[in-house]
């Protein structure tokens, strides 16, 4: 979005269109006739990657966490971006499966499904990633939560407390610590949510066996503790 590109010189209603001309002025490689006085060097680059069709590189098959595997989600569910560039991410949400590992990860690779979020964690703690935090998954059924956060489902069940393994919450704890610390995002439960808190849902998960106090615990300790972890 360009609505955080503003230059200074700016009058009032004139601006965004004036801005609009600037991009595709930009796009059409006239950049240098515009001069360092209008756009500065640092402010060019950033519009760089926000010009249509310009994407920052990416490696096939990179992963966010290094520990994930990779297995990509299909396109028809998530929406390609530039985050945190384009829209800052300040929310972990945490989701359950309702179902298995394999079946999560292969439904999210369906692109009839419509919805996918960036990891699952199965219950022996494996992480497996399939959507870029770059990208905005939909997960949280609430655009702009899918915009402003992470997606994180687990393996189990919201009725079976026996789901969540000492694996499982270890794993995805390192998991979100490095995602805190990628996005500066604060380790509480007001930026650690359950898809339940999400405005608007009608979803449960992760219900009342995920132990919040000892999840949000753990997402500490691997925050302060391991600088390498994620
Ligand atoms: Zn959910």
């Amino acid at each position: 979005m360009a609505t955080r590109t503003r230059t200074g010189t700016g009058t009032g209603t004139d601006d965004t269109d004036r801005r609009l001309g600037r991009r595709a002025l930009l796009a059409g490689g006239a950049a240098a006739a515009l001069g360092t006085a209008v756009l500065a060097r640092d402010e060019l680059a950033r519009l760089w990657w926000r010009l249509p069709g310009v994407e920052r590189p990416r490696v096939a098959g990179a992963v966010d966490f290094r520990s994930a595997r990779w297995v990509a989600a299909s396109p028809a569910n998530y929406r390609r971006a530039d985050r945190p560039d384009d829209y800052p991410v300040d929310r972990v949400v945490v989701h359950v499966t309702q179902g298995g590992y394999a079946s999560a990860v292969k439904v999210f690779q369906d692109p009839a499904h419509g919805a996918a979020a960036h990891y699952v964690v199965r219950r022996d703690g494996r992480v497996t990633q399939l959507v870029r935090e770059l990208d905005v998954a939909f997960h949280a059924g609430n655009r702009e939560y899918n915009e402003r956060s992470v997606g994180i489902e687990h393996e189990g069940f919201v009725e079976d407390a026996s789901s969540f393994t000492d694996a499982l919450y270890t794993a995805s704890a390192r998991l979100t610590a490095g995602i805190c610390r990628r996005y500066g995002i604060p380790v509480d439960r007001e930026h650690i949510v359950g898809h339940a808190e999400v405005p608007g849902t009608d979803h449960t998960d992760p219900g009342r066996f995920w132990d919040w106090e000892r999840y949000v615990g753990l997402v500490r300790a691997a925050h302060t503790g391991a600088p390498a972890a994620g």
